[in-house]
């Protein structure tokens, strides 16, 4: 039977790599966490084999389940009703096998309900999810916003969140607008204290926000009236069991048609403050925006190997004069160079998982 896991040995390569040791030194902490809970590492090669065994049944769901769904979500798409987005038929399928796979909030800690797995490790899954169908990774690694939530957010903002994304809820990060893009310090969407709630009430207009009708949502408002640059931007935590945001449009796109690319408005929608206010945008989105460049950077490795195995396989059996296209050099050539563009990006990627994320997220342990 197929699997993302076992039939990559480039996955196993690098898993297998001596820094490997140093990464779940910085994660287990001299494995203290034994002591609490049964499925814990008590070493090395313990925490090796527990890595190993989510990767085999990450490979085994993205192989059997999100990869023949694939086409039949692409096509179908998500679609607009009554001011919510309603997935594809077979997204819903594939967030369910997740959930029964344990494949959520796998980064956090293990007394949230998470996996406790290294960032290198949590790319690998998000590949192989990418190579099964990139536009449902789009919705599955945005469960790396709770990053930045377990780093900025309260003890009681962690506890209150983080178990309710290892249990499968999704989540979304909520920055664009129509007059801010790449200048998010144009942001305009206003959140305004109210004394009478006791919280914060968020109104305006969000734009191309992915999976934007998600569970739990990282908004970046202007908290401070009369302010025009980023330091006047916050960010808060909408839970959608607040109500007080809807989508009123879905993209239509080019591509990653499962992926729903959301408009949204927001009505007075209650939300809490994550951290401190004016940090939003120059502290806490930037460390959003680390999470959020590894995981395209994983969606783009993992679709090209997707795409490089499916080349080589029809260079294999194809046949013109007489003969399999690969024999021919004009292919052969296109084929080792994809290969090299390839293995130089997952060493870029596995480089960049291992030293950015895990030491910054240790720190805090
Ligand atoms: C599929 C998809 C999913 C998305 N998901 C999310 C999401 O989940 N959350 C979210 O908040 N946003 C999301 N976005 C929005 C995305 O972050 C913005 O599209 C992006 O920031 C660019 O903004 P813009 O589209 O308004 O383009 P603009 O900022 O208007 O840029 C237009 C063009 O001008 C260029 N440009 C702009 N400024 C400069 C400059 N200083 N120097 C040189 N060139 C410049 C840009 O490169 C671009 O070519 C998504 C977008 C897409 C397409």
């Amino acid at each position: 039977m197929a699997n993302y896991y076992s039939d990559n040995q480039n996955l196993q390569f690098y898993l297998d790599h001596p820094l490997m040791k140093r990464i779940v030194e910085l994660k287990e902490r001299n494995f203290t966490d034994k002591d609490t809970y049964e499925d814990a590492p008590v070493d090395y090669e313990d925490a090796m084999e527990n890595y190993r065994r989510v990767l085999d049944i990450t490979g085994d769901i993205t192989a059997n389940i999100i990869e023949p769904n694939s086409e039949s979500v692409d096509l179908e798409g998500p679609h607009l009703e009554n001011g919510r987005m309603i997935y594809a038929s077979k997204t819903v399928e594939n967030l369910d096998a997740c959930t029964k796979g344990g494949l959520w909030g796998v980064s956090m800690p293990r007394r949230y309900g998470g996996l406790n797995l290294p960032i290198t490790v949590f790319s690998m899954l998000s590949e192989m999810v990418a190579s099964a169908d990139a536009g449902f990774q789009n919705i599955w690694s945005l469960q790396s916003c709770i990053d930045t939530l377990y780093e900025f957010g309260n003890e009681e903002q962690r506890m209150k969140y983080i178990p309710r994304v290892c249990a499968g809820e999704t989540m979304s990060m909520d920055l664009t607008e129509p007059d801010a893009g790449s200048d998010l310090q144009s942001v305009m969407l206003k959140a305004t204290y109210s004394e009478k709630d006791g919280c914060w009430l968020l109104n305006g207009v969000k734009r191309f926000i992915t999976n934007g009708d998600s569970d739990i949502h990282l908004v970046l408002a202007r908290s401070e009236e009369g302010t025009k640059d980023g330091r006047g931007l916050s960010m808060f935590i909408y839970d959608k069991r607040q109500g007080g945001v809807n989508v009123r449009h879905i993209e239509h796109k080019l591509g990653i048609h499962g992926s729903p690319t959301c408009e949204l408005t927001y009505k007075n929608a209650k939300a809490e403050l994550c951290g401190e206010t004016r940090l939003g945008l120059i502290k806490y989105v930037m460390a959003l925006m680390n999470s959020a460049r590894l995981g395209i950077a994983a969606q783009s490795v993992g679709l090209g190997q997707e795409a490089y195995n499916e080349a080589l396989k029809y260079a294999n059996e194809r046949q013109q004069f007489h003969k399999r296209i690969i024999e021919f050099p004009a292919v052969y050539d296109m084929l080792s160079r994809m290969k090299a563009k390839m293995w130089t990006s997952t060493s870029a990627l596995r480089t960049s998982s291992a030293s950015v994320r895990s030491p910054q997220r240790n720190a805090l342990r």
